[in-house]
């Protein structure tokens, strides 16, 4: 039988640069803030997350006995600067599709428990970051996120990956806890453009960005378009504003040559004339929270994110945009990007528009063309 030492060896020498264990016993505190949290995570059970049942891991593999943490660190290259603002950094080499990767290294490293005796299974929905705290490996960040303690220079930008294991093994000293400095003043919750962050430690994902991007209903409401920025999914704000992730952020590391690769598949005005074809083979694999139904919520975002760069060279595009989106929700948004864009082209393209049945657009068209006369005089 493998020895906890022999683990540690084995997840290093599949990449991993962190292995910790913890007990198999039920997240109880994380099932009661669950249950008491039901309109907040309401929509996880809806997308097919249930991640309540993922705080017993006895229900999901009834002879756990341990769980053994494989830390990843899924910021040890560099990404493209154009990238980095307008997707989230932990979506930009994501391989749960693509499975060329981090799928790779996991099941390599399941096979060799199994060679030794140990059955294993890596749940999506049991609670990771609070399985990696109760191991030991690290502390929570006001911003909700989860801080090594150990890689990546005590950074955020980590990713557990929780393993459970019909094996006894001695647990790691829980460190669930907050660690975050006395002296920061919360540059977190200051810096959350949406105010999804609580203050004492918990976030309401409804309003995160991140959240917003791949499940907001609908038009995007109007006074979210300009806090919403640039972002088209995820978002990584509250990371990038704190001082515990500032000497990760400070080192050298070399680009990441796949994400470097996919970068013009990316590009804002491809993203928003793609067809289904182009999003099914070039998008979804890498980002894929929504389905192809969801195409006008992927090109909605775009023209936000278009909008608020203030770059004219984007209004060739959010004019055909307008012009000829088959959903009234992407010229709406095209009529507001226009808006914020400004200039004498802007203004033509949106006093050009159509008459539509649609009064909701109208409105649009019309306020967007107050909008493009005050940001032409600026
Ligand atoms: S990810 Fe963005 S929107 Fe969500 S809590 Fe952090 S800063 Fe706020
Ligand atoms: S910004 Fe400050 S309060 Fe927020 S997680 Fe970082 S250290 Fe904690």
């Amino acid at each position: 039988m493998l020895s906890q030492n022999d683990i540690r060896q084995a997840a290093h020498a599949n990449g991993f640069e962190d292995v910790g264990f913890t007990t198999a016993e039920p997240f109880e505190s994380h099932r009661e803030f669950l249950q008491g949290r039901q309109a907040e995570y309401g929509w996880a059970a809806a997308v097919g997350l249930e991640l309540m049942q993922g705080t017993d891991p006895r229900a999901i593999m009834p002879t756990a006995q341990s769980i053994i943490i494989l830390m990843e660190v899924y910021f040890r290259e560099a990404y493209p600067r154009v990238m980095e603002g307008h997707f989230g950094r932990c979506y930009l080499d994501d391989d749960r599709i693509t499975k060329d990767g981090l799928a790779r290294r996991i099941k390599a490293f399941r096979s060799h428990l199994r060679d030794h005796g140990i059955d294993s299974k890596v749940p999506f929905n049991l609670p990771h970051r609070v399985a990696a705290a109760r191991a030991g490996m690290g502390t929570f960040g006001k911003n909700c996120l989860f801080y090594s303690n150990r890689v990546a220079r005590h950074s955020s930008w980590v990713l557990p990956i929780a393993v459970v294991v019909d094996h006894p093994f001695t647990p790691g000293t829980p460190t669930i806890e907050m660690g975050c400095p006395d002296w920061c003043r919360n540059a977190c919750i200051a810096a959350c453009p949406t105010r999804a962050l609580k203050g004492d430690g918990t976030i309401d994902p409804r309003r995160c960005i991140s959240f917003l991007t791949y499940f907001g209903e609908g038009l995007t409401p109007r006074d979210l378009r300009e806090p919403m920025g640039l972002y088209i999914y995820g978002c990584d704000r509250c990371q990038n504003v704190c001082p515990r992730n500032a000497a990760w952020l400070a080192a050298d590391l070399p680009l990441n040559q796949k994400v470097v690769q996919k970068t013009p598949d990316f590009d804002l005005a491809a993203l928003l004339a793609m067809d289904a074809p182009y999003f099914e083979n070039r998008v979804w694999p890498h980002m894929f929270y929504m389905a192809t139904d969801d195409l006008w919520r992927w090109k909605m975002n775009v023209a936000r994110a278009m909008g608020n760069t203030r770059d004219r060279r984007y209004v060739p595009e959010l004019a055909r945009a307008l012009e000829s989106s088959g959903d009234d929700r992407v010229r709406a948004m095209a009529a507001w990007a226009l808006g914020r864009v400004g200039g004498e082209t802007a203004r033509q393209a949106l006093q050009g528009f159509k008459v539509n049945k649609n009064e909701l657009l109208q409105e649009e068209v019309r306020l967007a063309i107050e909008a493009a006369a005050d940001a032409g005089s600026r």
